[in-house]
């Protein structure tokens, strides 16, 4: 059996399920649960989105799916599914991860980081500051960490104090002399990008102790928000969706 995090499900035909899955060993994968609509016995209830399962996985040969043989849940993972805000959040993660990670590349990293992340919303919802330093650490593990400390742009420290703005383009804080033609929506101020810092040096318990301020958690939301539309080059329906329901920055309900 191959421990996995449901992303979603969606009708192949008449009787079969497409899934989209995340698993340790094998990353991304599509696999197909044969009459899962009618097989309730083997699948009743344990392909749902948002859960973690156990799946017995067959090759196929025909092309890149997987047949999904068997299904069982090993956690529900309810006190997320049934709240918007963490559905929104949890989603928006998973998807994050699907379109940075190509598909069937493993990445043990990436799926401790994700289980752990579901078991904590499970309990509940992070402050902003919480989240968006999770996100900040997510883009990190799939290779796009953001720049909060040197300028992309002319590589020299932004002092603290600075006025800074987020360029998508460059991946990172940088200078307002450095910011040429780049639109001003998206300002860090001096403020916002002090708790960010001080909020990725230190271990995730006391991160989510860290309180940012109304402004602040627009800023960084603003800013993780451009420069994921830059690398993904799509909108991704989550990122929409976690914005629209999340009413940010308080808290998620
Ligand atoms: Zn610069």
């Amino acid at each position: 059996m191959v421990r996995s995090i449901i992303l979603s499900k969606k009708d192949r035909g008449e009787a079969d399920e497409l899934v989209v899955f995340l698993t340790r060993e094998g990353g991304w994968l599509r696999g197909i649960a044969k009459n899962a609509k009618k097989s309730r016995q083997r699948f009743g209830g344990h392909l749902e989105p948002l859960t973690l399962v156990d799946l017995l996985l067959r090759p196929r040969k025909k092309d890149n799916l997987i047949w999904i043989d068997e299904a069982h849940v090993a956690q529900g993972l309810l006190g997320i599914r049934s709240d918007l805000g963490k559905v929104a959040l949890a989603t928006y993660f998973l998807e994050l991860a699907q379109q940075l990670l190509p598909e069937a590349q493993s990445d043990a990293a990436l799926f401790d980081f994700m289980v752990g992340f579901l078991e904590s919303l499970e309990g509940a919802l992070p402050a902003p500051a919480a989240s968006l330093l999770e996100e900040i650490r997510l883009l990190g593990l799939l290779g796009y960490a953001p720049e909060f400390h040197i300028c992309p742009a002319c590589a020299k420290k932004i002092d603290p104090g600075e006025e800074a703005f987020f360029s998508p383009v460059n991946g990172g804080v940088i200078h307002s002399g450095c910011a040429g033609r780049i639109p001003t929506d998206l300002v860090i101020s001096p403020d916002t990008l002090a708790l960010v810092r001080r909020g990725l040096a230190l271990r995730n318990s006391a991160a989510s102790r860290l309180k940012l301020s109304k402004r602040g958690a627009t800023e960084v939301r603003a800013a993780l928000s451009s420069f994921v539309r830059h690398l993904s080059g799509q909108e991704i329906k989550s990122l929409a969706f976690l914005e629209k329901v999340a009413a940010w920055p308080d808290p998620v309900r």
